[in-house]
């Protein structure tokens, strides 16, 4: 059951919205593909280890998991795992995953597969570099593997490497022993890119640890900030076999050094009038705004009107590609037919706090299924999104991919299944603070991160904060470090 929570967005996460399947579907749908139970089925299949699936459950982020289908899907998880009576268990989850009365939901289903595998039969966990780790967590899992990747390009890796511990743990070689160290920081997901600058230098480190076989496993997890909760903040966490001591050692060594460098991660926004400026002034194209503020994979309805109302009254030099999420434009747009020219107001259709429709006047070029496969490596490689039907509008230059429901922007494949070719264009717009670099950054001339409001900005003080445990940095720039760590 994996999904990032927003507890900011308007839009609230349902069961259908994780297309749950159990038993044997859960194969069909993982082995051979590049996510994280992907390469659990790679690193088992070659060991011929007995595989008993229970479930897989992916959502876009989005807020908190209603309370019915919460429960109704882990009385699902309970029973397929009391029915498969393993020897040990693999969870592939998220750890910024929130429900109505559940702030810490991979710290709930973990209680729950404790319960049901007792103390002796060893449960390991992997989790997205965003995951917001919390005490319960590490003391009812037997070891934690999180991505060393952002943009997550290794979320098969990190599979195998979960699979490949749980095998030593089963055959007696390893014994974990488990640290964690939390701190009272968050930051801006746009800065902290993995393949250079400062947590490139973080992971490094992190990997050097594994290398030389002082730890199992080390994690850095630089929480997703848009989750209004009290155990909320940064944090690392460090696997060693038997070794409790040098586990927090480690744990503590790296946040201090995450502590150190907080100010490293600043991030600076271009307002989107400079943006399509800058852009003309590059030659060729694309040049890609990154409107992270409606980050359909940080838990944004993407449907904001903060780049479009601007793109659509620009002179543009060449064509522009922007994803919408609309489910009654794209409901008018389809019954209008392909072909036909039609006038009405799109985007800000979830969040009217922070986006108002735009009125256009736009030709219907496309209608579709709104299905498309993930072709790029990186983000749940060959996993199909199906986002409703979905239209192409084109307004003069700017073709709109207009969905009924969201999907994640970091593949051009997104556009491309539509008919629209990015590296044609002279503006591309995707909907993601950073997770777009692995497959925009080669073929981009130019990028601009921009400032529009939206339910996962980077400019924390707009955010309605209330339950965050204060005082947390950079919301108070004189937040005192930890007690008792050594900086
Ligand atoms: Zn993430």
């Amino acid at each position: 059951m994996l999904q990032e929570s927003n507890t900011f967005s308007p839009v609230y996460t349902h069961y259908e919205d994780f297309t749950p399947v159990f038993g044997k579907a859960v194969l069909e749908r993982h082995r051979g593909k590049l996510t994280e139970m992907g390469g659990f089925l790679d690193v088992l299949d070659r060991q011929k280890v007995e595989v008993a699936p229970v479930c897989a459950a992916w959502a876009i982020t989005a807020n908190r998991l209603v309370r019915a289908d919460f429960e109704r899907l882990l009385k699902q998880f309970e029973a397929g795992l009391k029915k498969a009576k393993p020897d040990a268990l693999l969870l592939a989850m998220h750890g910024a995953q929130t429900a109505e009365g559940e702030d810490d939901v991979e710290g709930h289903v973990l209680t729950i597969a404790r319960r049901v595998l007792g103390p002796e039969r060893p449960i390991v966990m992997s989790l997205d570099l965003h995951a917001n780790l919390t005490r319960r967590m590490v003391e009812t899992a037997n070891a934690i593997v999180g991505y060393h990747t952002y943009p997550h390009i290794d979320m098969f890796e990190v599979g195998q490497k979960a699979a490949r511990l749980m095998l030593r743990v089963l055959s007696g070689e390893s014994k974990p022993a488990m640290a964690l160290r939390k701190l009272p920081l968050i930051l801006p997901a746009e800065n902290a890119q993995t393949h250079r600058g400062p947590m490139a230098k973080m992971i490094a480190a992190a990997q050097a640890l594994e290398a030389s076989g002082k730890a199992e496993a080390v994690s850095i997890f630089p929480v997703q900030p848009w989750m209004d909760i009290a155990e909320m903040g940064s944090a690392v966490v460090a696997v060693t076999n038997g070794d409790a001591r040098g586990a927090q050692k480690i744990a503590d060594g790296l946040a201090a050094r995450l502590w150190n460098n907080k100010k490293q991660y600043e991030v600076k926004l271009h307002s989107v009038e400079d943006a399509l400026a800058g852009a003309e002034k590059i030659k060729g194209g694309p040049v890609v705004l990154a409107e992270s503020s409606d980050s359909t994979g940080s838990g944004s309805p993407g449907d904001s009107t903060g780049v479009l109302k601007h793109l659509v009254k620009a002179k543009l030099s060449g064509p522009a590609a922007i994803f919408l999420v609309d489910p009654g434009a794209v409901a008018k747009a389809a019954a209008a037919g392909a072909g036909a020219t039609v006038k009405m107001s799109i985007g800000g259709c979830f969040d009217k706090k922070n986006s108002k429709p735009v009125p256009v006047a736009g030709y219907v070029r496309l209608i579709s299924d709104g299905r498309w496969t993930a072709r790029a490596r990186g983000y749940n490689t060959g996993i199909t999104t199906a986002m409703g039907r979905a239209v192409v509008l084109e307004v003069g230059q700017v073709q709109i991919l207009i969905a009924e429901r969201s999907s994640m922007t970091v593949d051009p494949e997104l556009f491309r299944s539509h008919g629209i070719e990015p590296l044609y264009c002279k503006i591309v717009v995707v909907k993601s603070p950073n997770g777009f670099r692995a497959a925009y950054e080669p073929i981009a001339k130019g990028i601009f991160l921009v400032d529009t409001p939206g339910v996962s900005t980077a400019n924390f003080a707009r955010l309605p904060f209330r339950k965050i445990q204060r005082p947390i940095y950079p919301l108070d720039a004189d937040t005192p470090a930890p007690e008792g760590l050594r900086l």
